[in-house]
């Protein structure tokens, strides 16, 4: 129970310092500092698209993101638009095998929402011009209704593109249900919410997690298991085994520089593994939630440190 307690505490200082403006300001200044290189490859799309070819070699593919948070102001936005669509024709011209995620609070959403459409727009038009698949993640409760929303007007005119939903929320069933046909990416869900919204208990996100992957994959809509979780992952197998789901119908995903032997076995068994790349100098906010979902990664990072 203690080591329990000291878990919660850690992952609430984590969750909290992840929110702080002002160090999240300054840390782009830093440079990859704190052990933050161990967990993303640099802060150019050079250095992100180096990363990719290396892993592409190894059987993985992959999905790049630039890494970025709280924009204050439309111009900020649109740069980090105009960033995307670089970094999209980066993908392009390296031919490198390689999606684009990205949060929708960098592209506007919290300053305007059309503007933040418009945007995505740009970008969705430079992605489908190169076939290239674009995944937007799901940020904390409150920018849940706004990025499905944002999501269904973008469906109407383009195929590629996706979101997550997280089993820790009580409506994940819902939006699954809701987003039959479209690719989703299922996770657990990294951000800290309240009672009322989220499941606070981890066995039974686990739960709810299992069910809504085995929802989508039933409804034969194209599902990416994002977790590092090889319970989950062995039953997610197991489950597609015996309800003859081809493995073309999904995929694993895993974040950068994470179990890295158990990417390269699950890809080994002939399934698609996707990991996921981040890059940039706004790395604060990625590296502390990747904190606080495991104490240690605290040593992990520490360890980075000392190199
Ligand atoms: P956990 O519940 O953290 O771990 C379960 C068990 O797995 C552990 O007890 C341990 O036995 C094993 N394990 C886990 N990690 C390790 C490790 N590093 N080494 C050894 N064993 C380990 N969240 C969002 O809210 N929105 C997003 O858009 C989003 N996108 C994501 C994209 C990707 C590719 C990934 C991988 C995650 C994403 N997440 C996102 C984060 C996700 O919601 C979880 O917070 C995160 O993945 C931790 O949960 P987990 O399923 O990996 O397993």
């Amino acid at each position: 129970k203690g080591v329990f307690e000291m878990e919660m505490v850690l992952r609430n200082f984590f969750l909290f310092l992840s929110k702080n403006k002002t160090l999240n300001k300054s840390a782009k200044k830093w440079g990859l500092k704190l052990g933050a290189k161990q967990v993303i490859p640099g802060v150019t799309i050079e250095s992100a698209i180096e990363a990719v070819e290396k892993l592409n070699v190894q059987g993985l593919a992959c999905t790049v993101d630039h890494l970025g948070e709280f924009v204050f102001n439309r111009e900020e936005a649109i740069e980090s638009a105009d960033y995307c669509v670089r970094t999209l024709e980066a993908i392009a011209n390296s031919g490198v095998n390689c999606n684009l995620s990205l949060k929708l609070t960098q592209l506007g959403l919290d300053i305007d929402r059309n503007l933040c459409r418009d945007n995505m727009k740009r970008i969705l038009e430079t992605a489908k011009k190169h076939n290239i698949f674009v995944r937007i993640d799901m940020e904390d409760y409150s920018h849940l209704d706004a990025t499905l929303d944002i999501l269904s007007e973008l469906r109407r005119e383009y195929t590629n593109v996706g979101t997550v939903i997280q089993a820790y929320l009580y409506r994940a069933e819902r939006d699954v249900n809701d987003l039959k046909g479209v690719s989703l990416r299922l996770v657990k869900g990294a951000y800290k919410e309240s009672p009322e919204v989220a499941i606070q208990d981890k066995e039974k996100v686990d739960e709810n997690y299992l069910a809504i992957i085995k929802q989508h994959l039933l409804s034969g809509s194209y599902t990416a298991i994002a977790s590092h979780d090889h319970n989950i992952i062995d039953k997610v197998k197991q489950f597609a085994e015996e309800n003859d789901i081809p493995k073309t119908q999904f995929e694993f995903q895993m974040l950068y520089n994470f179990r890295t032997d158990l990417q390269l076995s699950i890809a080994k068994e002939g399934y698609t593994v996707r990991i996921y790349v981040p890059f940039g100098n706004d790395w604060y906010g990625y590296f502390m939630r990747r904190l606080a979902e495991r104490p240690q990664n605290v040593a992990f990072a520490a360890r980075g440190l000392l190199k």
